[in-house]
């Protein structure tokens, strides 16, 4: 078996189907989503429509939480709430049920996979560091957890301490605990702009990193033309 395990979309549909389609050529036999399919770009829809037809798991994210609810609930910064503001209506009733309707968390097969954190999953907290990770593995009952949510891609490794790496091709020993952020597809913040996955290879045991170039001049040119903040077509290009 071998997963395609992606995160925060962030309904850029140019990044998403040039994902799918390198998981493809890379023949990924399942695919996992974690969460964040909207906000930000201006595909919110289409996006949405194309995991629900994958009918794989898939974990809610807090901007899928922001943009089912009628107003928001919580501090977004102006440039997020302005988005969420107009996904919530470029998003059908049928797309809000759906997002309402995911979980915080699940298992699949031999590993878990959540947005945020697996220790307050449900308050949207960031693992940018060694601390952070910490706090999570505490409830991490799997070798392998894969999360997203800060749209930096970086392995976090529990042994006698935490530890964090690049993932490359990332093998797993069964005796430690990983928690894998996988990077973003629709919204890199790693100052490279190429979609950002990881294909598991689960009877290698080995995570593999994946960048795939996608049509960004198309993704950008929809945000313009959507009338949504033209800083988010803009960051697209530098990773930020
Ligand atoms: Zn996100």
């Amino acid at each position: 078996m071998r997963f395609a395990i992606f995160s925060d979309i962030h309904a850029n549909l140019e990044a998403l189907e040039a994902v799918l389609a390198d998981a493809r050529e890379n023949k990924c036999t399942d695919f996992v989503c974690l969460g964040d399919v909207v906000g930000y770009n201006a595909n919110p829809h289409e996006c949405v429509q194309r995991i629900r037809e994958m009918d794989c798991p898939i974990v809610k994210g807090n901007h899928d939480e922001q943009a089912s609810l009628v107003e928001s609930s919580r501090g977004f910064n102006e440039m997020a709430e302005a988005a969420i503001q107009w996904t919530r209506d470029n998003l059908t009733d049928t797309d809000k049920e759906w997002l309402r309707a995911l979980k915080l968390q699940r298992q699949v097969r031999d590993f878990t996979i959540v947005h945020a954190t697996l220790d307050t999953p449900e308050q949207w907290g960031y693992v940018f560091n060694n601390l952070d990770a910490a706090a999570s593995f505490t409830y991490q009952h799997t070798s392998v957890c894969f999360f997203g949510h800060t749209h930096v891609p970086t392995a976090f490794v529990r042994d006698d301490g935490v530890q964090s790496q690049r993932i490359d091709k990332l093998r797993i020993d069964s005796s430690k605990k990983y928690f894998i952020n996988t990077g973003s597809v629709g919204q890199p913040r790693d100052a490279d702009w190429r979609a950002a996955y990881c294909i598991y290879h689960i009877d290698d045991a080995v995570v593999e990193q994946r960048r795939v170039k996608y049509d960004l001049v198309t993704a950008q040119k929809k945000i313009i033309d959507a009338g949504l903040p033209r800083l988010l077509a803009e960051r697209l290009a530098i990773g930020r």
